[in-house]
């Protein structure tokens, strides 16, 4: 599947059954999955899914999106507290499939998988201590 660096934006192939050994980037060398948010689209959505050991936490956004903004940095610095999840953005105006299948009609939508599964999901810009609880609540 391909990933795009969290961190340079440039596009990496990662292998499925190589997901899960924290690749880096063949770029900048910084890791692709683990310490910050990687954006998500149509195309590789299920397969990373289906690739993650770890439970992965998404935030359905937009970018004409207020509450999205405010939320953004909250979401980004619990990816860097949370290296044993997987912190994922998806922009549902460039992503419309993903965003149709999870039925997503406003945002921001937090959604936590589980084995590929929906375990779990919020709406609205949590507050810091507010989506640290809900990441902690099963
Ligand atoms: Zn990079």
């Amino acid at each position: 599947m391909i990933i795009r660096c969290p961190h340079c934006d440039k596009k990496n192939r990662v292998l499925a059954e190589r997901f899960d050994d924290a690749p880096t980037c063949g770029h900048c060398g910084r890791p692709l999955l683990e310490g910050a948010p990687v954006a998500l689209d149509d195309e590789n959505f299920a397969a990373v899914l289906g690739a993650s050991r770890r439970p992965v936490v998404v935030d359905f956004w937009a970018a004409w999106c207020g509450p999205c903004k405010m939320f953004a940095p909250v979401f980004e610095q619990a990816a860097a507290r949370h290296p044993e999840l997987l912190f994922a953005k998806v922009d549902t105006d460039a992503n419309p499939g993903v965003s149709a299948q999870f039925a997503i009609r406003s945002i921001p939508t937090l959604a936590l998988f589980r084995n590929g599964q929906l375990a779990k999901r919020a709406s609205g810009a949590l507050a810091p201590a507010q989506f640290e609880h809900w990441l902690r609540s099963p």
